[in-house]
């Protein structure tokens, strides 16, 4: 009897909760992409995070992990036995060797059952501010030079689709891996990816440099996208007029 260990994954949370029926999951994933050719990668764009990322999570349970340094492409496989698994390592090794694609983390585990760990992005990538211009238009419409940042681009695809249909079908077919459907699964939409992302690369809202809100020189001179949230004007929260009066009135004596 095997025991899944579900909660490995339940602490990736965020965004909307998949059906865990496997009725209704999707049973197709997006045809292979063609192989991206030489470095830097640029990213996925918001169409390929739309065309991939979305399908990949939902049927294929792949998961985009919060706390990582980069935005990646992880996934726990399980196995009957130990020897499966390891040889579906050597199987993942073989994809990465023809992709010319390593795994950032590739780890075999047999406790509580076998399973293989896999986690997936690229490291000399390439953003454009395009992407985050969606999300954040005042500080990115202006930028137009990619910006060197390690993220999922269409290599990661091509890798997480390669891995998860040797899998199945060498696997899952022979009843050698199980195809268990995670019981907490979320999906992160595009518009959550990039806000994920904007956050990990520590980009300022105001004038996308890398530094913190409150140490931009120019903020003031750039509106933010929304009115502030504690007095409706446009001008960053931290420097809204209210919210200092408040914060530096001393507090009433007990
Ligand atoms: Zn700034
Ligand atoms: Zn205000």
């Amino acid at each position: 009897m095997f025991v899944r260990p579900l909660q490995r994954i339940a602490r990736y949370s965020t965004a909307t909760a998949l059906e865990s029926n496997l009725d209704t999951r999707k049973t197709t994933l997006p045809s292979l992409p063609s192989k991206a050719s030489g470095w830097p990668t640029p990213w996925v764009t918001l169409e390929e995070m739309h065309n991939y990322l979305t399908p990949i999570q939902e049927t294929a349970y792949w998961q985009i992990p919060d706390h990582w340094p980069s935005l990646s492409l992880r996934r726990s496989f399980w196995f009957t036995s130990g020897p499966s698994a390891l040889r579906y390592m050597r199987d993942i090794i073989d994809i990465a060797n023809a992709e010319r694609h390593h795994p950032s983390l590739l780890r075999y585990q047999d406790t509580p059952s076998p399973q293989v760990d896999v986690l997936i992005n690229t490291h000399s990538a390439i953003a454009s501010p395009k992407l985050f211009a969606e999300v954040f238009p005042s500080a990115f419409r202006d930028k137009v030079d990619p910006i060197p940042l390690p993220g999922i681009t269409i290599r990661d695809v091509r890798f997480a689709i390669l891995v998860y249909e040797k899998f199945m079908d060498t696997y899952v077919a022979q009843s050698k891996g199980i195809d268990a459907p995670i019981q907490q699964p979320f999906l992160k939409d595009p518009r959550s990816l990039i806000k994920q992302a904007h956050k990990l690369a520590g980009f300022c809202p105001a004038c996308a440099g890398q530094h913190s809100l409150s140490q931009c020189e120019v903020r003031k001179q750039i509106s933010p996208n929304v009115p502030c949230g504690v007095c409706g004007e446009a001008h960053w929260h931290i420097d809204c007029p209210q919210k200092k009066s408040r914060s530096t009135t001393p507090a009433a004596p007990l």
